[in-house]
C-alpha cells in the first residue's frame, strides 16, 4: 500500500471537487469566484476569521480596480467606500518633496480597505452554489493517481483534480520538492496600522510617502475618516526600530500631515516582500504572492493577485480536457504579464527607495512625461482572458484519462515556517 492509499484509508474525504483553492484572500477568492460562476466545483480553504485586517498599504492601482470592475467584483458600495487618489507626494530625508500627480480626472489608484474588499470578493465566491468554503488550514497536499489529496488541520480530507495555491508569501514553505525561489537583492518587510480621526485641512487626494532613516512611511486615506499607515523597511543594513517605535513615528508624521487621531489599531506585520518563487514543475497553480511578491511601493501586489488568479482560472476552464498544456500556458501567460508589472514596480522602487538620480530628475523635470510612461506601460499589461469574462455554466469537467493527466512525482506539505 503506498502513502496515498494509506492516506485515503486514514482520512475521511469530505469533499470531492474539481478544484481546491488554498487561501481565500484576494487571489484565492477571485479564482474561486470565476470558477464558481462557471459551475466548476471548488473547495476554498482558509483558516482566517474573515473579515480580517491584513498588513497592506491598501493602495489598489487603477489597473487592478479595472480588472475587478470587468469581473463584476467592484461594486458601487466599494466605489463609495474607497478614496480615489491621483498620485504620490514623496517627502525625502533632505526635506525636499517630489510630486507625481496626475492633472486628469482619472485616479492613479484607490485607497480601499482590505476588510471591505476581501470580504466582498470572498462573499461573492461563497455565493456561487458550486463553491464550498472550509474555514481551516491546509496542512498537506499529496498527489494521488493524477489528482490531489489534501488534509486540513482538523482532519478534513479534500480530493481535487487541480489545485490553486493562493497562500500568500508569508513564511510558508513546501517541505519537499521546494520549487527554487529567489529574493531580489533588496527584499524588504513591512507593517501596517490604521487610524481613525479627521483631516484638519481637507483630505489629501494623493498617497503621501515620507522617508525616514529606517524606511518609508506611506499615508493612504482609505475612507472619509480612516487612514492606513504602512511602513516598509530594508531587510538588512540598517538598525531596525521596534514596532512600537515605528508606530510612534508614524503617528507623529500623520499629525504633522494634518490628521487629528482619535483611535489607533494594532499593527499587522508581514514577512519578506519583493521575492519570486521560480516554479520548478508545472503541476499546480501558484497565484498572487505565493508565486511573486512585488515590492508594495509600486502597489502592484493586489493587481497581480487579481490578474494571476484570473489567468489561473482561465487555464482551469480551458484545460478541462487537457490539463497539462493549460498549466504550462498559465505559467507563461503569468510570466509575460508579470514582466510589465515588475517594470512598473521597479520604477516606483527606483524613485522611492533607491532615490535613483535619473528617475528623480525625470519626474522633477517632466512629470507629465513620467505619468505618460506609466500609463503607457499599464496599457501593455494583458487584458483579462475572454474565457473568465464569459464564465458561465460549463458543468463539471469530465474525468480525464490517465494519459491526459500530468504525472506528479513528488509529494508536498505546506507548513508555517518557523524561521
Ligand atoms: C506592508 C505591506 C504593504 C503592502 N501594500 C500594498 C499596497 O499598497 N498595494 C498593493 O497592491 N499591495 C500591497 N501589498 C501587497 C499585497 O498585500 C499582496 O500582494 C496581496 O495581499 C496578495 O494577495 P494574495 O491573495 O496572493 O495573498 P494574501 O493576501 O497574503 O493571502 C494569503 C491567504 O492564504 C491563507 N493561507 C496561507 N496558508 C494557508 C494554508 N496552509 N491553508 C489555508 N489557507 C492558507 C492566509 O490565511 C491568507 O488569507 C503590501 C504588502 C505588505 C506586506
Amino acid at each position: 500500500m503506498n502513502g496515498a492509499d494509506r492516506y485515503r484509508m486514514t482520512n475521511k474525504i469530505s469533499y470531492t471537487v474539481d478544484t481546491l483553492v488554498v487561501g481565500a484572500s484576494l487571489s484565492g477568492s477571485v479564482s474561486a469566484f470565476i470558477l464558481g460562476k462557471a459551475g466548476v466545483s471548488v473547495a476554498l480553504v482558509d483558516p482566517q476569521p474573515f473579515p480580517r485586517q491584513k498588513a497592506c498599504g491598501e493602495g489598489l492601482s487603477a489597473l487592478g480596480q479595472s480588472y475587478l470592475k470587468q469581473l463584476g467584483l467592484w461594486t458601487e458600495a466599494l466605489d463609495r467606500a474607497s478614496v480615489p487618489l491621483f498620485g504620490y507626494s514623496i517627502k525625502r530625508q533632505d526635506g525636499s518633496t517630489v510630486s507625481l500627480v496626475s492633472r486628469s480626472d482619472a485616479p492613479q489608484c484607490f485607497g480601499v480597505s482590505r476588510v471591505s474588499l476581501d470580504s466582498h470578493v470572498l462573499e461573492s465566491a461563497r455565493c456561487q452554489p458550486s463553491v464550498s468554503f472550509v474555514n481551516d488550514k491546509v496542512v498537506s497536499l499529496e498527489p494521488w493517481n493524477g489528482e490531489w489529496l489534501c488534509r486540513t488541520s482538523n482532519g478534513t480530507g479534500i480530493q481535487a483534480r487541480s489545485v490553486i495555491l493562493g497562500v500568500g508569501g508569508k513564511g510558508f514553505q513546501f517541505l519537499s520538492d521546494e520549487p527554487a525561489s529567489s529574493h531580489y537583492a533588496d527584499a524588504r518587510f513591512g507593517l501596517a496600522f490604521w487610524c481613525k480621526g479627521g483631516w484638519n485641512n481637507g483630505r489629501p487626494s494623493v498617497v503621501q510617502i515620507v522617508h525616514q532613516p529606517e524606511g518609508q512611511y506611506f499615508i493612504t486615506p482609505i475612507s472619509e475618516d480612516t487612514v492606513n499607515i504602512s511602513v516598509l523597511l530594508q531587510q538588512s543594513g540598517r538598525d531596525i526600530p521596534a514596532k512600537g517605535e515605528m508606530k510612534r513615528r508614524g503617528l507623529e508624521l500623520l499629525r504633522s500631515a494634518g490628521f487629528e487621531v482619535r483611535e489607533v489599531s494594532d499593527t499587522r506585520g508581514a514577512g519578506e516582500v519583493h521575492a519570486l518563487r521560480r516554479v520548478g514543475h508545472s503541476s499546480l497553480y501558484l497565484v498572487g504572492d505565493a508565486i511573486e511578491r512585488f515590492d508594495p511601493v509600486g502597489g502592484m501586489g493586489m493587481t497581480h493577485a487579481v490578474l494571476s488568479a484570473a489567468l489561473a482560472a482561465a487555464s482551469v476552464l480551458e484545460g478541462r480536457w487537457d490539463p497539462g498544456p493549460a498549466l504550462r500556458k498559465y505559467y507563461s501567460a503569468r510570466w509575460r504579464a508579470a514582466r510589465i508589472l515588475r517594470l512598473l514596480s521597479e520604477l516606483s522602487y527606483e524613485l522611492n527607495v533607491a532615490e535613483n538620480w535619473a528617475v528623480l530628475k525625470l519626474v522633477r523635470c517632466a512629470p507629465r512625461f513620467s505619468l505618460w510612461v506609466t500609463s503607457f506601460l499599464r496599457k501593455c499589461v494583458p487584458s483579462l482572458p475572454r474565457v473568465v469574462l464569459d464564465a458561465r455554466s460549463l458543468g463539471e469537467r469530465p474525468f480525464a484519462s490517465e494519459s491526459q493527466l500530468p504525472s506528479y512525482s513528488f509529494s508536498l506539505a505546506i507548513q508555517e515556517s518557523r524561521s
